[in-house]
């Protein structure tokens, strides 16, 4: 029964800036989005930000709409495992993709209507892979260890 429920789980990179450390930000993933989270490492970095993984589980709708609401936070999030690149030769520029990315990294460049890919806004939901026709958004590891 619990599969059912929770089909979408992945293990993020939370980085949060010193002004949201001391808020339960991460409760409201919960409290408002439905999502079970699993807290596997937390840490105050010198500078006062806040760096956290955690395993978070829940429908890929309450997952984006969580995402979405930890970047309007101003939380950095981060795929722990993975990052997605762009295969520049396949992109047709239809634009599909930016409908379903929860984070703007994906966005239509007007007036030119080029879709944009900004890596640093990414948080590897994988949301873009299957919405992609020609398959031009692909999934490798990432090359960053964690809490380095
Ligand atoms: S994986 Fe794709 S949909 Fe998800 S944040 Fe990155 S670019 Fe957007
Ligand atoms: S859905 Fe695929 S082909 Fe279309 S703009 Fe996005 S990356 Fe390019």
């Amino acid at each position: 029964m619990l599969l059912e429920v929770y089909v979408y789980s992945k293990i993020l990179i939370l980085r949060f800036p010193k002004t949201e450390v001391q808020k339960p930000v991460v409760y409201h993933l919960t409290k408002d989005f439905d999502l079970v989270f699993n807290i596997l490492n937390a840490a105050i970095l010198p500078r006062k930000e806040g760096v956290m993984a955690l395993e978070l589980s829940g429908t890929k709708k309450n997952f984006k709409d969580g995402v979405k609401f930890l970047k309007a936070q101003g939380v950095h999030v981060k795929n722990a495992s993975q990052e997605i690149k762009r295969d520049h030769n396949k992109c047709t520029d239809c634009g599909a993709c930016t409908a379903v990315c929860p984070t703007g990294a994906l966005a239509v460049q007007r007036p030119e209507m080029k879709v944009i890919f900004d890596r640093e806004k990414c948080s590897v939901c994988e949301l873009c892979v299957p919405a992609c026709p020609p398959r031009a958004m692909e999934i490798r590891p990432a090359d960053r260890a964690l809490f380095e």
